[in-house]
């Protein structure tokens, strides 16, 4: 990537952690300015669900780290693997239920969070970013801010480093024979096909706005329905080559599943390479997340997270702490930097900070979740 200047703010002085959290949004703003221009364009953003609250998505984990939703189980890896009859009820299951989910989740617009992130990384102030979302906003956001510079010659001035999508998408799906990867949206129309009742279903709530319970991992809560009437689509590919594969799964870690290998090399090395941490909107309940976390500090690098509520690294007393929103933080930093630079990714941004749109989740309960 080619950056000719990385925009700047007045630096402000260290400050004691326990400070961070009475900052004021102004001096909050300031102090994360500092943090980034230390980093010289090496810090490396970690998010999680608290991001994704403003779009509707609700969070797997409330303010204590349990389930927000305690009637939700989650399906597990090695139920919706199996070989067996019983493992073929929990794929019926798992996909009659997330075909019902997803579309919510399809059709969620990135919020001005996720728009603030991609601001920060087309700045080249944190190209890179790790996420723990497997909603695909961040990748949205993104896109949105690049298509709004200018082309120069026909080709965008600028790129940005791929996004590390720790726990995998939703916007993909993969046959556990081969891993032929399909798009979600192509695999939905064949799901769609199939079962004609479920789609009249759907149709249904697309119609209505009333729509089931949906989890972050596009599943939803269904009682008194029958699933064993729902049929599975095999691999296209596995069935053109005479297979019948029926083992299917969104490219999504589950629970009781290992990450993928090459995702977990990439993120550690991201880590490695970079020269601090900025960590927005997580609770790092996930140890993926939270092993991150730890190799930063165990390789002395400077760690501000800024979210709300307890987080597994508060116990880690090198890592800086503001319990605020990261959203807010962002902005007032964002408003102030739009004010004193020019560029075309800084036009770019101030045209698109107010192009984030919050969408409120579809049942409010209990406090605000963070994941
Ligand atoms: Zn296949």
């Amino acid at each position: 990537m080619v950056r000719i200047s990385i925009p700047t703010l007045p630096l402000t002085p260290p400050l004691p952690p326990s400070a961070l959290t009475k900052l004021p949004l102004k001096e909050a703003a300031a102090y994360l300015n500092t943090f980034l221009v230390k980093g010289k364009g090496k810090t490396v953003i970690l998010s999680g669900a608290g991001v994704s609250v403003d779009s509707g998505i609700r969070a797997y984990r409330g303010k204590e780290g349990h389930y927000s939703n305690p009637n939700y189980k989650p399906i597990l890896y090695h139920e919706l693997v199996e070989e067996t009859p019983r493992g073929e009820m929990f794929r019926k299951r798992y996909w009659a239920r997330s075909f019902l989910g997803y579309p919510p989740v399809r059709d969620a617009r990135p919020n001005p969070t996720h728009v603030y992130v991609a601001a920060l990384q087309l700045l080249g102030l944190a190209p890179n970013l790790i996420t723990q979302n497997v909603d695909n906003l961040h990748p949205k956001a993104r896109s949105l801010l690049l298509e709004s510079i200018p082309r120069n010659g026909g080709r965008r001035p600028h790129t940005v480093p791929p996004i590390v999508e720790l726990h995998g998408t939703l916007a993909k799906v993969h046959c556990l024979h081969a891993k032929h990867e399909q798009p979600r949206d192509e695999y939905q129309a064949q799901l769609a096909k199939m079962n004609p009742v479920w789609e009249e279903m759907a149709l249904e709530a697309e119609r209505t706005g009333v729509r089931p319970r949906t989890n972050p991992d596009g599943d939803v809560e269904l009682s008194g329905v029958d699933f064993s009437s729902f049929t599975v689509p095999p691999c296209t590919i596995c069935e053109g080559e005479g297979r019948k594969e029926r083992v299917v799964k969104p490219n999504v870690v589950f629970f009781g599943e290992t990450l993928n290998p090459k995702v977990k090399d990439e993120s550690l090395d991201l880590i490695a390479n970079a020269s601090q941490l900025l960590v927005l909107g997580t609770s790092l309940a996930t140890y993926s997340a939270y092993r991150l976390v730890k190799q930063a500090v165990e390789e002395e690098k400077p760690v501000l997270m800024i979210t709300t509520g307890p987080t597994r690294a508060d116990k880690l007393d090198k890592v800086d702490k503001m319990d605020k929103r990261a959203g807010d933080v962002l902005r007032a930093y964002l408003d102030e930097l739009v004010k004193t630079n020019t560029g075309p990714e800084v036009e770019a941004i101030r045209r698109c900070l107010d192009m984030g749109i919050v969408t409120p989740p579809p049942e409010v309960e209990g406090p605000r979740a963070e994941g």
